[in-house]
């Protein structure tokens, strides 16, 4: 047994954010990973996603630009890319990155068995620190659907089977309209899959601003998904190589893959904390504003269920570390930006105008068709889409929210991000230089357009 600085359970974007910089200051820290250092993002994720995604974006943008004929996938090469991106799903060098480093690397699942000090437990090993970080991230839900217990990975995906997927099925039942379905539901899409999302909200991506989401849904149109709103699987079975799914409105849909993308569960119930008297919330954490559970006790990313992104998961690993080394740091979780890498990319900041007037904010709006407005659309795309949405307290005279569709919305979403972060004022945003042809431009038509 060892007392170090700091034990870390679980190395996805959290754990590495925060190890990284206990390691940079000295600190001597244990890392516990029961599956691949760089946790779900890394293999199973973000970036499998982001790179799947990236050869039909850029067939759609090829198609669209003047001059560029016939544009084609290549399946075999995107696979091989894919896996060189994902490490072949062998972090060995990154084991070797910790521990040149000086961090002590345990393989396997952490347990929690002691506090005062806090112990950690994996296999037969026993470690004890000053501070312990949970960062173990969030599972796929499984939503209880008849039948489902009856299916095998080979037709039943998670993100997991979805982002390691070596053939592309013909037919694939997507379950669930947000991010992930949306990422995922498009790319086997333009990959030539035929593609259902069936979604239980009234709308892809309910929790956008209904405008956003009408124009998500006219996209899917476009990219020939057939999309069933306000609906759900209520059976499923094995049929033949695939599966027959039956929906609430008594619909049946056959298909060769049924994917779930129906939420993420917080890890933070196998821990063993309950049994310390910490009590997680359906698998949740609760964290105060330091991201501390406990006093020695800190947790990061999906595990907190804040915001289920890899740039939280990132933030709080920063708020962490700096209150570990003695900087006293309050999280703040305004303006995070909430992008789907769709073509074209959606993107979304703050507040929506309906949050927004429930919490009695006197909201001006605008909406800007930068298409009509720019040039940028124009030279990048023969028939280009482009739209920036504004949400604004009057009263305050700041953006309090945006949302933007468009080529590189991730990008120029952080105009707005920086400015609700800063609450920077509406007349001086007006008053900006943006670079002549940008979608960034954008922001001060729709800026002059709002009533503030
Ligand atoms: C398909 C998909 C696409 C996504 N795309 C994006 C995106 O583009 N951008 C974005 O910001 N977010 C995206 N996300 C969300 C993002 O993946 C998560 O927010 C992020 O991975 C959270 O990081 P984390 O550090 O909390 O946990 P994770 O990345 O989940 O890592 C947790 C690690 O803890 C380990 N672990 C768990 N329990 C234990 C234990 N008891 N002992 C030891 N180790 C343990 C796990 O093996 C894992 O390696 C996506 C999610 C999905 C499902």
């Amino acid at each position: 047994m060892e007392h170090l600085d700091a034990i870390v359970i679980g190395m996805g974007p959290g754990g590495e954010t925060v190890t990284d910089r206990l390691l940079t200051a000295g600190r001597r820290v244990a890392v516990v990973e029961r599956e691949l250092i760089g946790g779900e993002c890394g293999y199973w994720a973000c970036i499998p996603t982001k790179v799947l995604l990236r050869p039909p974006e850029v067939r759609e943008e090829a198609v669209g630009a003047a001059g560029v004929a016939d544009p084609a996938l290549d399946w075999p090469a995107l696979r091989s890319y894919r896996d060189q991106m994902i490490r072949h799903l062998d972090d060995s060098k990154q084991v070797e990155g910790y521990r040149e480093r000086g961090a002590l690397v345990l393989r396997g699942e952490a347990r929690i068995v002691g506090r005062d000090p806090w112990r950690v437990a994996v296999g037969n090993t026993e470690h004890t620190a000053d501070h312990v970080v949970v960062a173990t991230g969030a599972r796929a839900l499984v939503p209880p659907i008849d039948g489902l217990d009856g299916l095998g990975p080979d037709v039943l995906w998670t993100n997991r089977e979805a982002t390691a997927l070596t053939e592309i099925p013909e037919r694939a039942l997507v379950v669930g309209g947000s991010a992930v379905g949306v990422e995922l539901g498009q790319f086997l899409a333009r990959m030539g899959s035929q593609v259902t999302i069936v979604q239980r909200g009234p709308r892809l991506l309910d929790r956008e601003d209904p405008r956003l989401c009408e124009l998500v849904s006219e996209q899917f149109e476009r990219d020939g998904v057939t999309v069933h709103l306000g609906s759900q699987v209520t059976s499923v079975a094995r049929e033949g190589d695939g599966i027959s799914a039956v929906l609430s409105g008594g619909e049946r849909v056959r298909a060769d893959v049924m994917l779930l993308a129906t939420g993420r569960v917080p890890r933070g119930d196998q821990l063993g904390l309950a049994e310390l008297g910490v009590e997680p919330d359906r698998g949740a954490l609760p964290v105060d504003g330091h991201c501390r559970v406990a006093p020695g006790l800190w947790a990061a990313g999906d595990v907190t269920a804040r915001s289920m992104f890899t740039h939280v998961a990132k933030y709080q690993g920063r708020v962490i570390s700096a209150n570990i080394l003695g900087t006293d740091q309050v999280a703040d979780y305004t303006a995070v930006p909430r992008v789907v890498f769709s073509y074209p990319e959606i993107a979304a900041v703050g507040l929506t105008e309906a949050q927004a007037r429930e919490r009695g904010i006197d909201v001006a709006t605008a909406e800007t068709d930068l298409t009509a407005a720019l040039a940028r659309p124009w030279t990048m795309d023969t028939d280009p889409r482009g739209t920036l949405g504004l949400v604004a307290d009057r009263e305050r005279g700041v953006l309090v929210g945006a949302w933007a569709f468009g080529p590189l919305a991730s990008e120029w979403i952080h105009t707005a991000a920086l400015a609700i972060r800063m609450g920077l004022p509406i007349v001086a945003l007006r008053d900006t230089i943006p670079q002549f042809p940008t979608f960034n431009e954008g922001y001060l038509i729709a800026l002059e357009a709002l009533d503030v």
